[in-house]
């Protein structure tokens, strides 16, 4: 292809490389109907991913058999049980004797799998019109005069592209330079900074993975190792599922103080704790059932090595 051909390609910048950018890329590769440049801006220095397992519900494993990952994402799955049975709510708050209230029916269930497992098939699958620059954090963009679009980094340098897509997360610089820039005619002024900014919703969430046969030998009959169990207490809760072909246990626990639903949040938004997620966990176990005892102390034991703080923003 000549220099002057691949100059005339549309450009289409993609402002993060999180779940979200990469699926674009891919999808925009596949359906466009013309020669598209894709650029992916990614503010750190290689595609990573927080968190610990993922599930993808129906409608989105749809979208990946579109996009032709679905063979591959369904191999490093958790197969959902034959029998329909999905999530089983517990009441959890109780000194003994924890007892099922709910377990919802799903006729068709989405896979669970590690977000690491998926973040590589997305990897795998990026095209070759993609190119991903690494550690460029975008500050904000400009309209240019002739249709253009200039994005400025935090290293000073700028690119152009025709259409910019933001996938950079919760806080996201796109949708806040958009908010902030767009025609007063076309926003209430007073709404800006609610639509630009993210907001602490009050809530801590603590995760963690550990290997079901650790449970099991701890107790070997424990809920948490069948299948996806919500145990419910108020205002603090745990949910566990399982993921890499039920082999691991992924735990998200959340302790919740609406007091503070909307304050500001102080301190880093994500961050890896050791004893910090241990303590959390320990609180939310004193006052529940036998069985999440045993679930929560092996949780805590392997908490120490990975667990993750993470401020729930609305
Ligand atoms: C620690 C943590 C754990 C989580 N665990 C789970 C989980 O287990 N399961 C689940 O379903 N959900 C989880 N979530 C929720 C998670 O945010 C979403 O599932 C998903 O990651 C959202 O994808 P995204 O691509 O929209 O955004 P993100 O994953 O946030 O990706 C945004 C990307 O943009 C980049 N970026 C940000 N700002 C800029 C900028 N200015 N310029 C350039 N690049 C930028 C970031 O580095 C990042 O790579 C977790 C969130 C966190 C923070």
């Amino acid at each position: 292809m000549s220099s002057s051909s691949a100059a005339l390609k549309f450009r289409v910048a993609i402002c993060g490389a999180g779940i979200g950018g990469l699926v674009l890329a891919i999808a925009i590769e596949k359906f466009a109907q013309r020669n598209v440049q894709i650029d992916v801006y990614e503010s750190r220095d290689a595609i990573t991913t927080a968190g610990a397992g993922i599930s993808i519900a129906l409608r989105a494993t749809e979208i990946m058999r579109e996009l032709g990952m679905y063979e591959e994402i369904f191999g490093v799955s958790t197969k959902p049980p034959s029998s329909g049975l999905g999530p089983l709510f517990r009441k959890s708050d109780i000194p003994e004797g924890g007892f099922k209230w709910f377990q919802r029916i799903i006729r068709q269930q989405g896979l669970s799998m590690t977000r690491q497992d998926l973040v590589d098939i997305l990897k795998q699958h990026l095209p070759a019109s993609c190119t991903v620059h690494f550690n460029k954090r975008l500050t904000t963009y400009n309209k240019q005069p002739a249709g253009s679009i200039a994005l400025h980094f935090t290293d000073d340098s700028v690119a152009t592209t025709d259409v910019l897509i933001g996938a950079d997360g919760i806080r996201s610089s796109v949708r806040k330079t958009l908010f902030e820039t767009m025609d007063r005619g076309l926003i209430n002024s007073s709404k800006i900074a609610h639509y630009a900014d993210a907001y602490w919703t009050g809530a801590l969430i603590y995760r963690a993975m550990f290997l079901v046969e650790k449970l099991l030998k701890m107790d070997p009959n424990n809920v948490a190792s069948k299948g996806s169990v919500f145990f419910c207490g108020k205002g603090k809760h745990i949910v566990s599922y399982l993921v890499s072909q039920g082999t691991l246990i992924g735990v998200v626990a959340y302790v919740a103080d609406k007091q503070k639903a909307g304050t500001p949040f102080e301190g880093r938004w994500v961050s890896v704790i050791a004893r910090g997620a241990v303590c959390a966990l320990r609180v939310l176990v004193k006052r529940k059932s036998s069985e999440t005892r045993a679930f929560v102390a092996r949780a805590c034991a392997f908490a120490v090595l990975f667990a993750r703080r993470i401020s729930s923003k609305t």
